[in-house]
């Protein structure tokens, strides 16, 4: 359906009252999204649960963690379980969500907040700086959700919100300074904690990135954007660079028809501590059409397989020509490599990639 409505006058938006906190936290009473790690009007919040959401949150969308949240918290009900897991078994747990970084800081975070915090997660945006993987967004979400801190926690949909209620020129990212100042300015002392999870809300479910449904914005009548019918255009975005395209090799090599051989990437850097295929390093200069590469790390007589893995990171694109082989049952795995059943491949942790290799594989 469309909707039509007519744009306020230049005269009006200058008489424009300013966004009004109390009429956001109002639509918020009546529109709040129930989401597994926030709690029901009346319960007290638990940080542990608004921690856990806000890193997985981090890069990924509400429906994509979901499934992962709940499985998350069966794995690890307290701040203490996870402390006390090993990163490996973490990282188990997180392989899909990508950005791996996050699962090691947060196991490393849960073993800070136990060992130096008593198990008790700080209640200030500074003091939750102090610990692992805690940005400024993070430290300023956990401090309003949990302990109802007036914090301006500036994330990518408050983001639409601010820039198209001022109307704001400055193209991202050079303009998240100005942005953060004006979302400061918004905060209320009375129910800050609501306050930030209702722009949040606001801006997943009606000020949207396509079509937003001003019609219900609680904001319509100061939202300079929708005066000027421009709301669309916001936030403006300086040009995106192309990203660098890098490519490699990836050996499947199967033992006995039943098991592959998989190892671990470096602790640091990239995928850091998630199970692999074995394969080359990514580079910018690798011929995907040249003969196989000599880090084979077994002796096997190998075929490439048609086609070739895509997958985008962040910084770059990667693309990975698949070479399969097979060995005897009785091959032991090189030095830092072991075989994993076949059957039981969705154990095994892999990062997206690696699940792209073998599901090209036929693994
Ligand atoms: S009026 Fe429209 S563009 Fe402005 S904040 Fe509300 S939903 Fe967003």
């Amino acid at each position: 359906m469309m909707f039509r409505y007519p744009l306020p006058s230049a005269s009006r938006r200058e008489k424009s009252p300013p966004p009004d906190p109390a009429d956001l936290l109002a639509w918020y009473d009546l529109n709040r999204r129930r989401l597994p790690w926030r709690a029901e009007p009346g319960q007290a919040p638990d940080p542990y649960l608004v921690w856990v959401s806000e890193i997985m949150l981090q890069q990924t969308t509400v429906k994509a963690v979901g499934p992962y949240f709940a499985s998350f918290l069966a794995a690890f009900p307290t701040v203490e379980a996870l402390a006390a897991a090993p990163v490996e078994e973490v990282l188990r747990r997180w392989a899909g969500l990508g950005y791996y970084a996050r699962a090691r800081n947060l196991h490393a975070c849960a073993r800070a907040v136990t060992e130096r915090c008593g198990g008790r997660f700080p209640d200030t945006e500074p003091g939750l700086r102090e610990l692992p993987g805690i940005g400024p967004y993070t430290a300023a979400a956990i401090a309003a959700i949990a302990f109802d801190r007036p914090a301006a926690a500036v994330d990518g949909n408050v983001e639409r919100v601010v820039t198209r209620l001022f109307a704001l020129e400055a193209p991202l990212p050079a303009a998240k300074p100005a942005i953060r100042a004006l979302a400061a300015g918004l905060v209320p002392s009375v129910r800050p904690g609501d306050f930030a999870q209702a722009l949040m809300d606001l801006g997943a479910t009606v000020c949207t990135p396509r079509a937003p449904a001003c019609a219900l914005c609680p904001w319509l009548a100061p939202c300079a954007a929708r005066a000027d019918g421009t709301q669309e255009t916001f936030p403006r975005k300086a040009a995106k660079a192309v990203r660098p395209l890098r490519r490699g090799a990836a050996f499947w090599l199967v033992r006995g028809g039943a098991e592959v051989l998989l190892r671990r990437r470096p602790a640091k850097g990239l995928l850091g501590g998630m199970a692999e295929v074995p394969g080359t390093a990514w580079q910018a200069g690798f011929d995907l059409d040249a003969p196989p590469p000599a880090t084979v790390p077994l002796e096997v007589r190998l075929r490439r397989l048609p086609g070739v893995v895509r997958h985008g990171f962040t910084h770059f694109e990667l693309e990975l020509a698949v070479y399969a082989g097979e060995v005897a049952a009785d091959t032991p795995a090189p030095a830092g490599a072991w075989w994993q059943a076949l059957g039981g491949l969705g154990q095994a942790g892999l990062p997206t990639v690696m699940r792209k290799i073998a599901a090209h594989a036929g693994g």
